[in-house]
């Protein structure tokens, strides 16, 4: 079966001179169809960056990206774009929600900006349905500001599920939430996986990588192990 993605020799650096950080020191790695990877390693080492890379949400410094067969290293930011909200599913680290908004605008977001024309009704149906996925038990006109962190992990959870993206990227998604919780989340993870989705989660916590199929090391901007 084709890759979910694949990474060819990927480079990122930030800044110049004595700024200079290089952030992924040329990164090889693929991820199957249906795979569920944690890539772990001590803070600073680029899984953030690796996820951004992954996730079109950064470009690669060098080296190229190809997403389910497409090398989209050079695709146009409107084509990036249409991918980002309709292949994939992210939870950032800082959540990215916008404040103002409630969890039900916040969570359809990918529904709205994934090329597909999808009625209101609809729309709100899948939006309830990931918000009770990620074992969130809130109105959905709830702003997001009046959330408490573990609650607005699960927006960020129901947002990156919406509409059953292939790819799900998830950076530390436990990370404010308590224990039960957590394991309710990586349930849903693994779950997502076997329903054939591509899943990859940056973490620290060993009991989630314990559940993954496959562990990934970083050290320092490179793959020190590919768990294969
Ligand atoms: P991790 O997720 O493993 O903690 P990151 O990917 O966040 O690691 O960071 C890797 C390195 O890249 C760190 O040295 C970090 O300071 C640097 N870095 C990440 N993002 C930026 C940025 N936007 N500008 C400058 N440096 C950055």
């Amino acid at each position: 079966m084709m890759p979910a993605l694949h990474l060819n020799a990927v480079v990122k650096t930030f800044g110049t001179g004595t700024a200079r950080v290089d952030a992924l020191k040329g990164v090889t790695l693929t991820i199957g169809a249906g795979e569920l990877v944690a890539v772990m390693g001590p803070s600073g080492c680029g899984k953030s960056t690796l996820l951004n890379v992954m996730g079109l949400v950064v470009p690669a410094s060098a080296g190229t990206v190809t997403v389910e067969g497409e090398e989209v290293t050079r695709s146009s930011d409107r084509s990036l774009a249409r991918l980002r909200n309709r292949t994939f599913g992210y939870v950032r680290q800082d959540f990215a929600l916008i404040d103002e908004d409630t969890i039900r605008q916040n969570v359809e977001v990918p529904l709205l900006y994934g090329g597909r024309r999808l009625r209101r009704k609809l729309r709100s149906q899948m939006c309830a349905e990931s918000v009770g996925a990620a074992q969130l038990d809130v109105p959905l006109r709830r702003t997001v500001r009046t959330l408490s962190g573990g609650e607005r992990q699960r927006v960020a959870i129901a947002r990156a599920l919406v509409g059953s993206p292939r790819i799900v990227l998830a950076d530390e998604p436990t990370g404010a939430l308590d224990s039960a919780t957590s394991k309710a989340v990586i349930d849903l993870l693994v779950s997502v996986a076997e329903r054939g989705s591509s899943v990859v989660i940056a973490t620290h916590d060993e009991q989630v990588a314990a559940r993954c199929g496959r562990i990934v090391q970083m050290h320092d901007g490179s793959l020190v192990d590919i768990g294969e």
